[in-house]
């Protein structure tokens, strides 16, 4: 029994005026209606667009109800408020400190936070945030259907601007946290460069309860950072790293299989097998691990469950091609750190020839070619010896790669043209990443087709 809120009920937390019938019980909330489930309540927000002109939309796609500032004329039970926002934020705050769970536990970090995410819910056995729904909108949007009589809540927490997090905290008030690295994501819109990003970051530590824990690698000076500042205090601050008591020993690589560690906790080293790929999966299942034992789970459990989490479409699938060659698919989306990780784990395959198919990495600001051009070095100097570049930076990267690569303008000529992804050689280990605007699982879908 999920015992979800009718509109009634939700209106008695948010406020507002009921038109039609409020014991509808919608499964979901919604914010835009190419995501609408039948019988989700759809929630109109005033944002660039109004989402007030999508309302018959919804009706047709099955939304059991609205959630609008404006009532509409439509046969559909209908929850007038005054801000659709504040009621939509209310709602999912509203429904968290009802259902109260065992532990919320909190993600946040440059890269990484998604899979961490995933690695602690598996590790608790708890409810999580849905795919990415991590800022202001889909947190609350995805609280709203949480369901009652689970242990963990784990959240995803993202953020592009300073005061972000700190929101999202008051939205869902956590008694643990996990800050998965301090980067450089989103700079440019930070003034006070590095220092405010780890600010930004920290407002997660700040969020905690009185009496909560944190987990971050002790060899982030960033995070090390934010445990030394006053409004981090009153957390428990939880290094996992060598000579701690909280870490991670013997890694191997088991090539196709995964990875195998042992994750050193105060309450028993235990053996994990992650079918995860790469070092910085066993990073954040060594920070997914450690938080989870602190919050009171036992390692044995703790340990199958983050064995148990399997790479998405898009986030480490691994796809055997004829001729020995293997198809990293890590198209959802790409960062320079991200796009080296996934290097070092494509390296960690046996096959033939190690080569990326790139397409340009967004937001970087003023510094994007450069950064393009260092990403194109460094995979160059990790052991690549092809690079196929797609994109506005492409040029970029192929510059910094040297000898080997190839830049196209856009998909359209990375497909088409001779020297293009056809000219792969055959057996080859291929990564596959870009940023999401330019949709790099087009290839994942040609090399399935003609590999
Ligand atoms: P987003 O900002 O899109 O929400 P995210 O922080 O949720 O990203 P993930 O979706 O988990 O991050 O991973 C994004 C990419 O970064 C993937 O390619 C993943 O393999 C890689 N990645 C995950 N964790 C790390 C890490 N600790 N260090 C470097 N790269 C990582
Ligand atoms: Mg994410």
């Amino acid at each position: 029994m999920s015992g979800l809120w009718s509109l009634s009920e939700a209106s008695a937390q948010v406020g507002g005026e009921i038109l039609g019938d409020g014991s509808v019980v919608p499964g979901s909330l919604c914010i835009d209606t190419r995501t609408l489930q039948p019988g989700a309540c759809f929630v109109a927000l005033r944002a660039e667009r109004d989402g007030h002109a999508f309302c018959a939309q919804a009706a047709g796609k099955g939304a059991a109800a609205l959630l609008v500032d404006d009532p509409q004329d439509l046969d559909l039970p209908q929850l007038v408020v005054p801000d659709t926002l504040v009621a939509l934020q209310r709602w999912g705050q509203a429904r968290l400190a009802t259902v109260r769970p065992r532990a919320v536990f909190g993600v946040t970090g440059s890269v990484g936070k998604t899979s961490t995410k995933e690695l602690l819910a598996a590790a608790t056995g708890g409810w999580r945030t849905p795919g990415n729904r991590n800022n202001t909108l889909g947190l609350p949007e995805a609280l709203a259907s949480l369901p009652q009589g689970l242990g963990a809540a784990v959240l995803e927490m993202g953020m592009s601007t300073p005061g972000e997090i700190r929101r999202l905290t008051e939205i869902a008030p956590l008694d643990f946290g996990v800050v998965t690295v301090i980067g450089t994501a989103h700079l440019e819109n930070f003034p006070t460069g590095q220092q405010g990003i780890a600010e930004a970051k920290g407002e997660l530590v700040a969020g905690l309860r009185p009496g909560g824990a944190w987990a971050y690698h002790a060899s982030d000076p960033w995070c090390r950072w934010v445990t030394e500042q006053p409004w981090a205090r009153h957390a428990e601050a939880l290094p996992v790293g060598e000579g701690e008591a909280y870490g991670w020993e013997d890694a191997e690589s088991l090539g196709a299989a995964g990875e195998r560690f042992r994750l050193r906790t105060p309450r028993g080293t235990v053996p994990v097998h992650l079918k995860l790929r790469g070092q910085h999966q066993v990073r954040n299942a060594a920070l997914a691990g450690a938080i989870a034992v602190r919050a009171g789970y036992r390692p044995e459990a703790v340990a199958l469950g983050l064995g148990a989490v399997e790479p998405e479409e898009g986030r480490g699938r691994l796809h055997g091609l004829a001729g020995g060659g293997w198809l990293l698919d890590e198209a959802y989306n790409a960062s320079s750190d991200s796009i080296l990780a996934c290097a070092e784990a494509l390296l960690e395959l046996r096959g033939g020839e190690a080569v990326a198919v790139l397409g340009s990495m967004r937001e970087l600001g003023p510094g994007a070619a450069r950064i393009h051009q260092e990403t194109g070095r460094a995979l160059r100097r990790l052991g690549l010896s092809g690079l196929w570049a797609f994109g506005d930076f492409a040029r970029d990267y192929a510059e910094g790669f040297g000898a080997g690569a190839l830049a196209f303008p856009d998909f359209e000529s990375l497909r088409d043209e001779g020297t293009g992804l056809s000219a792969i050689p055959p057996g080859a280990r291929i990564l596959v990443k870009g940023s999401r605007y330019w949709r790099a699982e087009r290839a994942v879908a040609w090399l399935l087709e003609h590999r």
